[in-house]
């Protein structure tokens, strides 16, 4: 069961490095400045270990619950534990117990909470400023869970309240194409907000864009770290 397991995830490795590595021929870059988060969201600590196994050193969780109990089981193993979905502020302590990076920040009180949790536990949290870059639909600003990301104009208010912070690091930018659109276009949009980021904080260089179905685009709009769930782990059950 592990050896097949630990093939077809060899495989798939071997596959997305391939795509990764034409991606930056096309964009003249360097592969090395890509840095593949598996999305280990429904899967086992199993496969996570098998990830760390083929090289893998940054994995992603998106529920407190779920990302706790697999950190704890892959306490060794060197990962960077990335938090990558909608943060309720009653589980900022939680997480800030053993996630090394919050991708998902997007709102005051939630940077409030992490630091808070982060300063409770005595260590240092990284952290970048999610990015709503849905421009049909915009949500009401302060609304909290489920909206995906802060509007652009809330961004860098966002990224001087981290920096700011006693226990959090900024470390960049997030964000998830929005279904339906050219991801091309919304990944050169957070191109130009994270610049603005980078104006005034220089060394806020992580931007996290592209997922399975969009990281070649990711990677020509200059994305540093791409999440890769089903290319690596194959398809997820549906959450019940
Ligand atoms: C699940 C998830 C991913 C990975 O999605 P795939 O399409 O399986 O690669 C990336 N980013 C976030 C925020 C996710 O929730």
């Amino acid at each position: 069961m592990g050896n097949l397991r630990r093939a077809e995830l060899a495989g798939n490795l071997a596959v997305v490095r391939e795509r990764i590595g034409a991606a930056c021929v096309a964009a003249d870059r360097d592969p090395a400045s890509v840095t593949i988060v598996a999305i280990t969201k429904t899967r086992p600590a199993s496969d996570v270990a098998l990830l760390a196994d083929l090289g893998i050193r940054h994995v992603g969780e998106n529920r407190d619950q779920e990302a706790r109990e697999k950190a704890a089981d892959c306490a060794g193993l060197g990962l960077t534990w990335h938090f990558v979905g909608q943060l309720q502020r009653n589980k900022a302590a939680s997480v800030a117990r053993y996630a090394d990076i919050v991708e998902s920040v997007d709102r005051p009180t939630l940077v409030a909470a992490l630091d808070r949790g982060a300063e409770q536990s005595g260590r240092r949290l990284g952290v970048c400023v999610q990015v709503d870059l849905d421009e049909t639909a915009p949500a009401p600003a302060g609304t909290g869970p489920g909206r995906g990301g802060a509007r652009p104009a809330e961004v860098l208010g966002l990224a001087d309240q981290v920096t700011a912070s006693g226990s959090l690091d900024l470390l960049g930018v997030m964000a998830v194409a929005p279904l339906g659109a050219d991801p091309r276009a919304a990944f050169d949009r957070l191109t130009g907000i994270h610049e603005q980021v980078l104006a005034q904080h220089p060394g806020a260089s992580m931007r996290s864009a592209g997922m399975s179905g969009d990281f070649e685009p990711a990677i020509a709009a200059g994305a540093t770290h791409i999440r890769l769930g089903s290319a690596l782990l194959g398809h997820r059950e549906p959450l019940k």
